[in-house]
């Protein structure tokens, strides 16, 4: 058996993270990001993550959404490009023109079968980096053998439920640990186990998060992680950097809104929102 490497990530790690930003710099040089979720009625999902990669600085920014979604994004986030599926409820085929950066699927995109399909169809010819969330994970925990299809160093961020599907029920911590680690080695992917002190896992080194507060309990505040680790991936960050450093801003973001909203009005919008406070306070 190999040492794991455990490192506990606050200010002082992530700082050496950080790109700054060059005067002459253009929107071309930060990556289009691109979403792919959403079904009837969780249009929403895709609205957050899509706002949160733009907020981490991702230079354009595209969803690729069912038909139903396509006034919703249109309306509600101005700054996004919206392509649609030919299905008007769900996604049943991932086709689009563009060449994004990097992709984060999954949120809101529920596991029906046309939808499986479709990911199977597009991981078999898909190149780009991925950040798989929320039923992108399920869909994955349902058909195994689509973890074969994956690319190197794609990350995947599972709340427990999400992580007891893909890899099973542990005994206690320390062999739901073990589990992960051995699950990122046999299939070279990242895991960001979330939590109250989420741990981002890849082979056999650990990065213990100190940011965040139970603020975060909130419906939507995995999408916005999901979205600002596909942001920081479009810009540059290679995915277990923009991981290790997308858990902290999502948690340090958090901790900085709780000053104005409190623990109980704090909604992932406005997790959103302070994502500049969290850059600002790097220095
Ligand atoms: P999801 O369940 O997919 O919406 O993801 C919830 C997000 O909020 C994850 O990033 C969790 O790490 C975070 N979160 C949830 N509860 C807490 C908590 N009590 N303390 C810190 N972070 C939390
Ligand atoms: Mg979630």
């Amino acid at each position: 058996t190999t040492e794991t490497e455990v490192e506990l990530i606050g200010k002082h790690e992530v700082l050496p993270m950080y790109i700054p930003r060059d005067k002459f710099s253009h929107k071309g040089h930060f990556g289009h990001a691109l979403i792919i979720g959403g079904s009837y009625g969780k249009i929403g999902a895709v609205t957050l993550a899509s706002r949160a990669a733009l907020s981490v600085g991702a230079g354009l920014i595209s969803a690729y959404v069912p038909k139903c979604g396509y006034t919703v994004l249109q309306s509600s986030f101005p700054e996004a490009m919206v392509i649609t599926d030919t299905n008007e409820a769900l996604i049943s085929k991932i086709d689009f023109k563009i060449e994004p950066t990097v992709i984060g699927f999954g949120v809101g995109i529920g596991t029906k079968a046309k939808t499986v399909n479709a990911f199977e169809a597009f991981l078999k010819v898909n190149i780009t980096p991925l950040v798989i969330d929320a039923d992108g994970i399920n869909i994955l925990s349902k058909k195994k053998a689509l973890l074969k299809l994956l690319p190197k160093l794609t990350v995947l961020t599972p709340h427990p439920k999400e992580l007891e599907r893909l890899i099973g029920n542990w005994k206690d911590d320390f062999d739901k640990l073990k589990k992960v680690k051995a699950f990122s080695n046999k299939h070279h992917v990242i895991v960001v186990i979330k939590g109250a002190n989420t741990i981002t896992v890849f082979q056999d080194k650990l990065y213990v998060n100190s940011t965040g507060n139970p603020g975060l309990a909130t419906a939507g505040s995995g999408d916005v992680l999901t979205g600002i680790i596909t942001g920081l991936i479009a810009q540059g960050y290679n995915p277990l950097i923009a991981s290790v450093f997308g858990v902290y801003l999502h948690g340090r973001s958090a901790d900085i809104a709780v000053e104005d909203f409190g623990y109980h009005s704090l909604i992932a919008s406005r997790v959103i929102d302070y994502l500049g406070d969290a850059f600002i306070d790097l220095f």
